[in-house]
């Protein structure tokens, strides 16, 4: 019986590689970075991290973290309201609610872990969520934990929200939710529209801000700030795992109420254990670097604004995105694989997305720039980009 499912799961594995749909990871032998060493020695100019500020390797949030651990150690064993809460836990969701014009915060293990706990605790079978059609799988997973009723539209659709918005009237409350950048085109979520529709429709706002946080708005505060209408969502999740360094955590933003009630009933806080101090404090090392100068954030802005003109003049085309995220559409997915090789060869990384994580024939190559890439490194980037698209025919 037993080797009957064992013999399932081999098949099932055969097929996702027969599909292309098997995921093969590569090995990184040196610190995130700009340029990065494959395992096989060579260097390589890294388009495809999330490391959009370039602090994943940064001397001050190592030097934090280094301190947390010895003035905190290690781990702490407990979840959040045994014996798990720190100076340094408190600190930082000060810091965190505060970036984002918020009363309060919350930590979590990581993001999926707090788009996971959001919606059980605050809303029940009587309410209504509505969800962009392109919301990250954490969300995704979230509402279905939670006994609301579902409503989606198309991504970014605000005639679609409208319609969703009037079948929901006879629903409690309503939250609207949506992802601030969407991972694969780069789009940014309306959120001036949203706000509009949510305050016609007595809805409340959620925006997840992983790809747009320290990415989005003049200093980094996200969509909220791009739009100018920081205070009028009512909640953000958010993670460390991105701009902020890089390396684990979640959280969630909102009215100290509403933080308080997922301190009482979200489950991935209540069941899980506290983050490590040396992450805390290497976060709170983060939030003060972002207080003062946002050049990081600026450098970012230009780096993104130069490799789009580039690509542009060179006859790619673009997704339409206003984030750090760049979708070079090439539609053919064996296309698509194929150009990420070539790309490789000449030592430039940047990943090729197909079907099923983008829609069938918009295979594309995605790239995200970084605060740490250079003119030169955007400059040899781009050349690699115009020779496999000639060799492809592509441009
Ligand atoms: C990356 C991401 C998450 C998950 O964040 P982790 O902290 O890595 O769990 C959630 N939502 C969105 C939109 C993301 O891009």
């Amino acid at each position: 019986m037993n080797a009957s499912f064992y013999t399932y799961i081999k098949n099932e594995l055969q097929e996702l590689m027969q599909k292309g749909l098997y995921k093969n990871e590569r090995f990184i032998a040196s610190p995130q970075g700009a340029e990065i060493m494959l395992s096989d020695g060579r260097w390589v100019l890294n388009f495809c991290s999330n490391n959009y500020l370039g602090l994943s390797n940064h001397p001050q949030l190592i030097e934090a973290a280094k301190k947390g651990l010895d003035t905190h150690g290690f781990g702490m064993s407990s979840v959040r309201f045994i014996c798990g809460t720190t100076d340094l836990h408190k600190t930082l969701e000060e810091k965190i609610a505060a970036f984002f014009g918020a009363e309060d915060s919350i930590l979590y293990a990581a993001c999926f872990d707090a788009n996971g706990g959001v919606f059980e605790p605050l809303l029940s079978a009587e309410d209504a969520v509505i969800s962009d059609a392109l919301n990250h799988a954490s969300i995704i997973d979230g509402v279905r934990l939670c006994k609301a009723k579902r409503y989606r539209y198309k991504t970014a659709d605000m005639e679609d929200l409208e319609k969703q918005l009037k079948a929901a009237q006879e629903q409690r409350f309503r939250l609207i939710v949506t992802d601030g950048v969407f991972s694969m085109d780069g789009h940014l979520a309306p959120l001036d529209r949203i706000v509009s529709l949510a305050k016609k429709y007595n809805a409340l706002i959620m925006v997840d801000e992983c790809h747009s946080a320290g990415v989005v708005g003049k200093t980094g505060r996200g969509i909220t700030e791009h739009f100018d209408l920081r205070g009028e969502v009512d909640i953000i999740t958010g993670t460390l795992g991105k701009a902020f360094g890089g390396a684990i955590g979640g959280f969630t933003t909102g009215k100290k109420d509403v933080i308080d009630m997922l301190r009482q009933r979200s489950r991935p806080y209540l069941f899980s254990n506290s983050l490590p101090p040396a992450i805390a404090a290497a976060g709170i090392a983060y939030f003060d670097l972002m207080e003062g100068a946002n050049q990081r954030c600026q450098q970012l802005h230009k780096n993104t604004l130069y490799f789009k003109e580039k690509m542009i003049a060179a006859g790619f085309e673009l997704k339409p995105s206003e984030s750090a995220i760049c979708a070079i559409m090439v539609y053919d997915a064996m296309l698509a694989q194929q150009f990420a090789e070539l790309l490789l060869e000449k030592n430039v990384y940047a990943v090729g997305f197909s079907y099923p994580v983008v829609p069938q024939d918009q295979a594309r190559i995605r790239v995200q720039l970084s605060a740490d890439h250079t003119k030169e490194h955007i400059n040899t980037a781009v050349e690699a980009f115009i020779a496999v698209g000639q060799q492809l025919g592509v441009v």
